[in-house]
């Protein structure tokens, strides 16, 4: 079997002291591929350097929204400068977070636009951040409805609603180990199913959300946990991990153009 984690931090501080081992781990585990997420300029280049020096795994660059307020024209130039790199397969995540307001609204939506335009001209799929955004997120994505962006709203968390009107756009869901929380997945367990298979991508959002059983033993999130992603994921679609783990991995690699 082949795991694609199509989200994950790996450059975090946590990963330093044992790196070569977490992605031992993750192999052992099947995961095949990574996907490294960048946040800002420094967070995209540490992503970007990963990449070059391993064959399976990728890199994506962007200012995530709770970083929209060191933003820049000048920021997003050195982020095209680095998308030059081929191991550069998205851009992102970008978005909108109005949960926590590390910056404006006004801030968030003017470089979430910007950044969508970014892409566009370097023809990069995007990966979406969106938390309580109170429809805005799903507003902003309207616009840009006719120009047939290649997207995935990873670690989505939101309504039915806002689920069928992604998946009536094209965009791919992201689904992470809170699907395998008891009190947490509930909604998502339920959601899951009217996702259509072609359409679901598997993550960890490494090094947070770490999905059960580990959660209780470890607070850090790693690549090789994706795979209890997928074995839930699974048994609540009543079909075989290792079908549906071919499905998801060819969703990624199609999205990212792999
Ligand atoms: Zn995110
Ligand atoms: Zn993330």
């Amino acid at each position: 079997m082949k795991i694609f984690d199509s989200h994950a931090h790996i450059y975090d501080k946590c990963f330093t002291s044992d790196f070569t081992e977490m992605l031992e781990n993750a192999y052992n585990a099947d995961v095949h591929a990574i996907m490294i997420v960048g946040t800002d300029i420094s967070s995209s280049k540490k992503a970007v350097n990963i990449a070059k020096s391993y064959k399976n795994l990728f890199a994506s660059i962007g200012f995530h929204p709770h970083d929209a307020k060191n933003c820049s024209d000048k920021n997003i130039k050195i982020l095209k400068k680095l998308a030059e790199n081929s191991c550069v397969k998205a851009w992102g995540e970008i978005g909108l977070d109005f949960n926590r307001m590390f910056s404006s609204v006004v801030i968030q939506e003017k470089w979430f636009e910007k950044q969508i335009q970014a892409a566009k001209e370097l023809d990069l799929p995007v990966i979406f951040h969106e938390r309580d955004s109170k429809g805005r997120f799903l507003e902003i994505l309207n616009l840009y409805k006719n120009e047939k962006i290649k997207g995935v709203i990873h670690c989505f968390s939101g309504s039915g609603n806002e689920l069928l009107k992604y998946l009536d756009m094209g965009y791919f869901i992201g689904i992470t180990g809170i699907l395998t929380l008891k009190q947490r997945g509930q909604s998502l367990r339920e959601l899951v199913k009217m996702i259509p298979d072609k359409k679901i991508l598997i993550e960890t959002d490494a090094p947070y959300l770490a999905p059960s059983p580990y959660k209780n033993k470890t607070r850090r999130n790693e690549p090789a946990f994706v795979r209890s992603v997928l074995i839930k994921l699974s048994q609540i679609k009543k079909q075989e991990p290792e079908k549906l783990g071919k499905i998801i991995w060819n969703n990624t690699c199609s999205l990212f153009n792999i």
